[in-house]
């Protein structure tokens, strides 16, 4: 039987690319998505096409009776679930800190932290032996942004990524002992769509003279990372941060 993978923000950019790779690596996979359904079906047909396992299953992973549902859907769709990918996030507008409103501040952090604890809430009430489960791994996708603190672009969201790296240190070792590892990767300057939404679709362009590799990643070199952390391969690791970065 294959092993089951859902990936939250799958229908695009790193998501995506996980998604693929999961597939390729022989995982059944869940596409979850919050609004660009079109995106979601191309995801799910590129892996379908390859002769892979995927659905998609719209859901947004900010609110809690939604994730409820996501993960009963899943349950009733693939079986059993054994890795879960915390990706979905958001970024806004570039500005200064004193141009933040709580609105704002409110929106990303539910999108960017309390989602992930609440789909970490759910993989581990499946995946813990302490609930009868069989085991399995997470992988938190955060940012050198944790790191960096994004000053001048959005402080706020580094933040979100600074609490996604405590949350997976602290519940790596709540669930060690249960079959759970839990860890995290931190991507640097991607190519994809999200650097549009803070208003500078070519921010990897102007940044990336930054980097001591001299260039911007790509999703699938963030999807490798999160691959090799929730295969057996890792099976000896947890609690342990991949920067994806390019040396920054
Ligand atoms: P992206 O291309 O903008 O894709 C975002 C994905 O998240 C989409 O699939 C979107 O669904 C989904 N999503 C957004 N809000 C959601 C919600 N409330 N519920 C469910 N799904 C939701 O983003 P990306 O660049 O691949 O980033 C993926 C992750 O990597 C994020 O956590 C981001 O913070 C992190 N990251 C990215 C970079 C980078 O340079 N790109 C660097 C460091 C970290 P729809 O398609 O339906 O909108």
């Amino acid at each position: 039987m294959k092993k089951v993978a859902l990936v939250t923000g799958g229908s695009r950019g790193i998501g995506a690319a996980t998604a693929q790779q999961l597939a390729a690596a022989g995982y059944a996979v869940c596409i979850n998505y919050l609004h660009n359904h079109d995106a979601a079906q191309q995801a799910v047909q590129g892996i379908l096409v390859q002769g892979g396992t995927a659905i998609a299953i719209q859901a947004d992973v900010a609110v809690e009776a939604e994730v409820v549902r996501l993960f009963s859907e899943l349950d009733q769709q693939l079986g059993r679930l054994d890795a879960l990918v915390n990706n979905a996030g958001i970024l806004m507008q570039q500005c200064r800190l004193e141009d933040l409103t709580a609105e704002r501040i409110n929106r990303l952090f539910s999108t960017n932290v309390t989602s992930y604890f609440l789909c970490c809430r759910e993989a581990v009430k499946r995946m813990s032996s302490r609930h009868g489960g069989q085991g399995g791994a997470i992988v938190n996708v955060s940012s050198a942004a944790a790191r960096l603190g994004s000053p001048n672009e959005y402080v706020d969201y580094a933040a979100t990524k600074g609490a996604i790296d405590t949350l997976t240190k602290g519940l790596s070792v709540e669930v060690a002992n249960e079959g759970i590892r839990v860890n995290c990767v931190r991507p640097g300057l991607i190519y994809t769509t999200m650097h549009a939404d803070g208003g500078e679709a070519n921010r990897v362009e102007r940044l990336k003279s930054g980097v001591p590799m001299q260039r911007g990643g790509t999703p699938d070199e963030v999807a490798a990372a999160i691959g090799f952390l929730l295969s057996d391969a890792a099976s000896y690791i947890t609690g342990s941060f991949v920067d994806v970065s390019g040396g920054r």
